[in-house]
This record gives C-alpha cells, sequence and structure tokens, in this order.
C-alpha cells in the first residue's frame, strides 16, 4: 500500500496518516516532521530548511527529494507507506515516480482532501501538537483531555511557529501555486481520490478507508 495524502496545509493529513499508519501497519512520512526533527537537532540539513520553513517557502526540491528517497528505502517501507507533505510540486512527484519505478514499486493511490480556505485559517491557528510524540490536537475541533498536555503520553503541547496567521497566509498561497498542480497531475494518472475534508475528524477518516478499500 503506497499512498500519498494531498492537500493544503491544515487539510487534515498529518491527522488521517496517524490513523492509516495504525489501520494498515505501514509508517507515515511526513517531509515537514522529519525538516522540523532536524531543525530541533541543529543539523546541516536543519540549518538549510529552517529559513525556508520559517518564511512559509517550499524547502528546495533537492533537498527533500533526497530525504524522501533515503527514507523509502527503509526496511519499515517495505510492505508500504503514507506519504504526508510530499510531494509538494511536480519536479517531486516526477522524482517519486523515477524513485518508486527503480525499485519496482508504483504508487497505488492519492488520496486529496479538499477544506475551504477559511477552515484551513481556523484549523492551523489552533493546531497544537505534541513535543513528544508529534500528536496533533486542535483546541476547538479536537481538545485535549488536559489542557497543553498529549492525551497519548502526557507530552507538552505546543504550537509550531509557522501556525501563525502572516505565515499561514503564505504556506496557502505557496499551496494554490506550487502544489495544487498536483490535483490533475494525479487526476490523469488516474490515481486520485478526492474527498471531502471539512467533514468532521472521524466521518473523513471513514471515507478515507472506504475508498482504500475500494481496491
Ligand atoms: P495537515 O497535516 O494537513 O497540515 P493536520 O492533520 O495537522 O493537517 O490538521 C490541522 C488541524 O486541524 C489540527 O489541529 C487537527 O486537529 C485539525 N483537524 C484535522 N482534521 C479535521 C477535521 N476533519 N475537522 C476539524 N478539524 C480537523
Ligand atoms: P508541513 O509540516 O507539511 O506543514 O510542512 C512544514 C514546512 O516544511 C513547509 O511549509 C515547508 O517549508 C517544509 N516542507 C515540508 N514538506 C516539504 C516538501 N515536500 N517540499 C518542500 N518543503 C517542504
Amino acid at each position: 500500500m503506497d499512498l500519498i495524502l494531498l492537500g493544503p496545509p491544515g487539510a487534515g493529513k498529518g491527522t488521517q496518516a496517524k490513523m492509516l499508519t495504525e489501520h494498515f501497519g505501514i509508517p507515515q512520512v511526513a517531509t515537514g516532521d522529519i525538516l522540523r526533527g532536524a531543525v530541533q537537532a541543529g543539523s546541516a540539513l536543519g540549518l538549510k530548511a529552517k529559513g525556508f520553513m520559517d518564511a512559509g517557502l517550499l524547502v528546495p526540491d533537492e533537498v527533500v527529494i533526497g530525504i524522501v528517497r533515503e527514507r523509502l528505502l527503509q526496511e519499515d517501507c517495505r510492505a508500504g507507506f503514507i506519504l504526508d507533505g510530499f510531494p509538494r510540486t511536480v519536479a517531486q512527484a516526477d522524482a517519486l515516480q523515477s524513485n518508486l519505478a527503480e525499485l519496482g514499486r508504483r504508487l497505488d493511490r492519492v488520496v486529496s482532501l479538499t477544506v475551504d480556505a477559511d477552515a484551513l485559517v481556523e484549523r492551523l491557528t489552533g493546531r497544537r501538537t505534541c513535543r513528544s510524540c508529534g500528536r496533533g490536537f486542535h483546541l476547538t475541533f479536537d481538545p485535549p483531555m488536559v489542557a497543553g498536555r498529549c492525551d497519548a503520553c502526557g507530552g507538552e503541547l505546543y504550537q509550531r511557529d509557522d501556525d501563525r496567521e502572516e505565515t499561514i497566509r503564505k504556506r496557502l498561497t505557496v499551496y494554490a501555486q506550487q502544489t495544487a498542480p498536483l490535483i490533475d497531475y494525479y487526476r490523469s494518472a488516474k490515481l486520485l481520490v478526492e474527498l471531502d475534508g471539512m467533514q468532521a475528524i472521524p466521518v473523513v477518516q471513514e471515507q478515507v478507508l472506504s475508498a482504500l478499500q475500494a481496491g
């Protein structure tokens, strides 16, 4: 099961990816998480990526393409993977296709989540993430049981630096210009399943699962 979750920032890709990893026992490969980890660790990759991320811009293609190529070679991706936040440009999508072809694999499905711009801003401003396990919450739509603490591991919840309103607007523009063309790209490849991401989390979850089980 080699999958992509496609959609603008805040569409619910990470939320659904976490459910799918449990359901199918395959890893979530989230380039944003990998890059934030590198920034946190202060590695050369992190130093290169930080300025782009803080500005709401995409990290250069060659950097993220390299990260994903390495990641997909790891043992835990053998039975499948859920790409979340990659690809974000046509160049990344082309590179993914050729990397998979070299491995004798190809994508099974691209699930695209559609959400209105106003709802995206509301979701991103209210998003909180666990520092320890990475689980996502929302102050209104998916609040933690104890304020500021993760339900799963008790870790501290934080607000991402790029989830502030000016950066969010920039990220949405970048999505429209550089990533939205992938919807037609994967539609033409007959891999696309478009779902209404405006519905409640469990409803979207059911629809994602039934789209994937539809064969
Ligand atoms: P993405 O990974 O696409 O950027 P997330 O999965 O992190 O998006 O979701 C963004 C925010 O919106 C999170 O705070 C999450 O709890 C919330 N969220 C996700 N899906 C829904 C939904 N269907 N309805 C309402 N809020 C949602
Ligand atoms: P995300 O966690 O998916 O919202 O990504 C956060 C930030 O990481 C983005 O705004 C980009 O700066 C960077 N990023 C994540 N994935 C990619 C990608 N596939 N291509 C380029 N930049 C990326």
